[in-house]
């Protein structure tokens, strides 16, 4: 039995099912786009393209950690506590919310509002990211328009699947300010949707799985400023390839030391460590740069091309003394 085209079919119409849930998307502006790059809410509404089958995966990896974070819910028993999907509307413009769960009261049953936002990642960042935060407190304020008098609460539940680590962004609340700026950016949003402004790109995490990246002028060469999410991510990239730099540099000299004392060939062993040298045979390999001298018609004729990767790059910027 051959999965692999029934399942790209599949994945495809499980993440359309799932979106049928979020209503015509092309008609609104939703609190992920309030928190999203403008040219890629532009491009997905009036554009629209079908992700790869590899983001579509990583979207279907949200929708598990829903569904995962709900039967821990009922499982502990607080199912009466909370609703899943709550669409939430502006009175008067086309933006709405979708929650990802409701809750009505506190674990305890003190009655409260509390907003949770489940994020699926392959490792939880520090902090939550900037657009979360957006998200969370665009869904705060439509909330709090719908019970003004009901103090809204709310926090980002980050899932980490393959770890099996779960962190929790807490304290977050309905904040004036901050909805009314992100109230502006919604409707920057539908000015730019009827034409009226242009939606300009802006770089983040999330152009990791946008559609719109190949062309996207905020991605072209030779610079971009990185957003601050990517900088501390590439930062403790570049820390954590100087420490591997150092121990590698350790190993090498421990090593020496090690086979001083065991020689070519050893097995020893102590209650926590066991220490086995061996020798692996030599072998033979063609010497490529001989071939190409003495034999340079046979050398062309067994060439073949060897598959490019992506090179990624990350090291501490030196600070220039004047
Ligand atoms: S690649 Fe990034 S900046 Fe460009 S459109 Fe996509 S999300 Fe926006």
């Amino acid at each position: 039995m051959n999965l692999m085209p029934f399942f790209e079919t599949a994945v495809v119409a499980l993440n359309s099912n799932k979106s049928v849930e979020l209503g015509d998307r092309t008609q609104y502006i939703g609190s992920s786009d309030v928190a999203s790059c403008a040219r890629k809410v532009y491009l997905q509404k009036t554009q629209p393209v079908t992700p790869s089958v590899s983001t579509l995966l990583k979207f279907s990896r949200g929708h598990a950690a829903e569904m995962l974070i709900e039967n821990i819910f009922n499982a502990a028993g607080v199912a009466h506590l909370y609703e899943t999907q709550v669409e939430l509307e502006h009175p008067f413009y086309p933006l709405k919310a979708h929650v990802d769960f409701l809750f009505h009261a506190d674990l305890d049953g003190t009655p409260e509002l509390h907003v949770i936002e489940v994020k699926s990642v392959s490792a939880i960042p520090d902090e939550p990211y900037p657009q979360w935060v957006d998200q969370l407190s665009f869904q705060l304020g439509l909330l709090h328009l719908k019970n003004p008098k009901i103090k809204a609460g709310g926090s980002i539940l980050a899932i980490d699947l393959n770890a099996g680590k779960v962190h929790q962004f807490n304290g977050f609340s309905y904040n004036d300010a901050v909805f009314n700026y992100l109230s502006c950016r919604a409707l920057y949003l539908l000015d730019c949707l009827d034409e009226k402004d242009e939606a300009r790109p802006s770089v983040s995490h999330t152009c990791s799985y946008c559609s719109y990246r190949t062309d996207c002028p905020a991605l072209a060469l030779p610079k971009v400023q990185l957003p601050s999410e990517i900088e501390a991510l590439a930062g403790k990239y570049a820390e954590l390839n100087s420490t591997k730099s150092s121990a590698e540099k350790e190993m090498k000299s421990i090593r020496q030391e090690l086979m001083d004392f065991t020689g070519p060939a050893f097995k020893g062993c102590s209650d926590t460590v066991n220490l086995i040298v061996s020798s692996v045979a030599s072998s033979q390999v063609v010497d490529a740069e001989q071939l190409l001298q003495q034999y340079p018609d046979i050398y062309s004729e067994v060439l073949k091309e060897r598959a490019g990767y992506t090179k990624l790059e990350c090291k501490p910027v030196k600070s220039v003394n004047a």
